[in-house]
């Protein structure tokens, strides 16, 4: 036979394995969500044998008419999504998308100011192991340690010091709202342009849960894949002047062919979430992320920054036991199916390996159906573990309340 569990048990019984485990476990990783069947039929499908290098009615090869049309609708469901101007739907991933705005309008040793990685920016905002390290030359701007949130003020002073040829904006661990408009004003009078990196909030951008940067921001990149709910993938949005820089700083500045299958799975995603529903799934996403923040401050723990405003928490897990590392909570929960990465807190003194926080995320479980008294549920699940990291009485207890809200929330798969 040509199925999978005939041609290939191996990976055949990977994906049951997957599957099973994806079903059995309380899913808190913030960048991952549950994306719809649907969204996986067009990226399973017979899109992914077709090239199409270049852009909708402007392609190097034949054959093109019918993923042209699948281009087009992701572009303009995309404009009409976050209001903006121009959209490339192309990039293979969130990491290409800043890729290609860097090459769209830096040249190598030229300056960017970006936020540094352990208060919660990304790797590819000028870490020095990352091109935009080794190809820029990189300041960086961070959180106030007693409030955790971004200084605006610092950010404007580093600015004026440094004169940047861009700033970049937007984080993987950061838990409250940001000024983008004060962000985009501090580039603008200091001859910067602002890059304004939404990966983890574009769900809550598209519906107004988040203020958007899209008035103000130059560029605009994101994943398609975290709170958006899509396939895997990145997008970027910008202003009409950068249209042609943007078009020709992904194809052919950074990448080849682009994945028609998941163009098309990114227009089933950006379809799904211009409708009601998604407006209220988001909101829900931050409620949830209100309750577990809530639940687990009540319980003694510490988050950076004392709270949410969005999609995640961060816990700092000195402020529960300074013996604690982040690696050993990660560990210990995923023992009781409770999955979530440690992440380095602002002021970390661990390693990126060991880390001295928890990031927590709400996205997934949202995904599931649950609400806020799940959250509750949960929050007591991880506060039996960080209490008593030793104790496997702990953990069987905590696992008991996982493997009941799976049970009681089951995946569509
Ligand atoms: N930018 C931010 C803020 C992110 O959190 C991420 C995801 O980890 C990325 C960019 C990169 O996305 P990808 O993993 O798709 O390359």
């Amino acid at each position: 036979g040509t199925s999978l569990s005939k041609l290939d048990p191996e990976i055949f019984h990977i994906l049951v394995e997957e599957k099973d485990r994806q079903q059995c476990h309380i899913e808190l990783i913030a960048s991952e969500n549950f994306t719809l069947p649907a969204v996986m039929e067009a990226a399973g499908s017979v899109l992914t044998n077709k090239y199409a290098e270049g852009y909708p009615g402007k392609r190097y090869y034949g054959g093109c008419g019918i993923v042209d049309q699948a281009e087009t609708f992701a572009i303009e469901r995309a404009k009409q999504l976050f209001g903006a101007d121009h959209a490339n739907v192309q990039p293979h991933s969130g990491s290409q998308a800043n890729a290609a705005v860097y090459l769209s309008s830096l040249d190598a040793g030229d300056r960017i100011l970006t936020m540094n990685l352990s208060d919660g920016g990304h790797l590819t905002h000028g870490h020095p192991m990352n091109f935009s390290g080794k190809l820029y030359e990189v300041e960086n701007y961070g959180v106030d340690p007693e409030t955790g949130r971004i200084d605006y003020d610092k950010v404007e002073a580093r600015a004026k010091e440094f004169k940047p040829k861009m700033i970049t904006v937007g984080a993987s661990a950061y838990a409250r709202i940001i000024d983008f408009e004060r962000m985009a004003k501090i580039a603008h009078d200091n001859g910067a342009l602002l890059l304004a990196d939404i990966a983890h909030i574009a769900g809550l951008v598209a519906t107004g849960e988040h203020p958007s940067p899209v008035p103000f921001a130059d560029f605009v990149t994101t994943t398609t894949h975290k709170t958006l709910r899509g396939p895997r993938g990145g997008l970027i949005l910008c202003k009409e002047e950068f249209a042609k820089k943007i078009d020709s700083a992904v194809f052919p500045g950074t990448q080849g062919g682009p994945l028609m299958h998941i163009i098309a799975a990114k227009a089933v995603c950006f379809g799904e979430a211009l409708k009601d529903d998604f407006k209220s799934y988001q909101a829900q996403v931050r409620r949830n992320a209100k309750a577990l923040a809530d639940t687990l401050t009540e319980k003694g723990h510490k988050l950076v920054s004392g709270g949410t405003d969005n999609h995640l928490c961060l816990l700092d897990l000195r402020g529960t036991d300074p013996e604690l590392t982040g690696k050993k909570a990660q560990i210990r929960l995923d023992e009781a199916n409770i999955t979530t990465n440690r992440n380095t807190v602002p002021g970390e003194t661990r390693s990126p390996f060991q880390t001295s926080g928890l990031r927590l995320g709400a996205p997934a479980v949202t995904s599931r159906g649950m609400g806020e008294a799940e959250m509750v549920q949960i929050g007591i699940a991880i506060d039996k573990i960080l209490r008593a990291p030793e104790s496997d009485d702990a953990v069987r207890e905590a696992k008991e309340i996982a493997l009941d809200l799976c049970a009681k929330f089951p995946l569509p798969y």
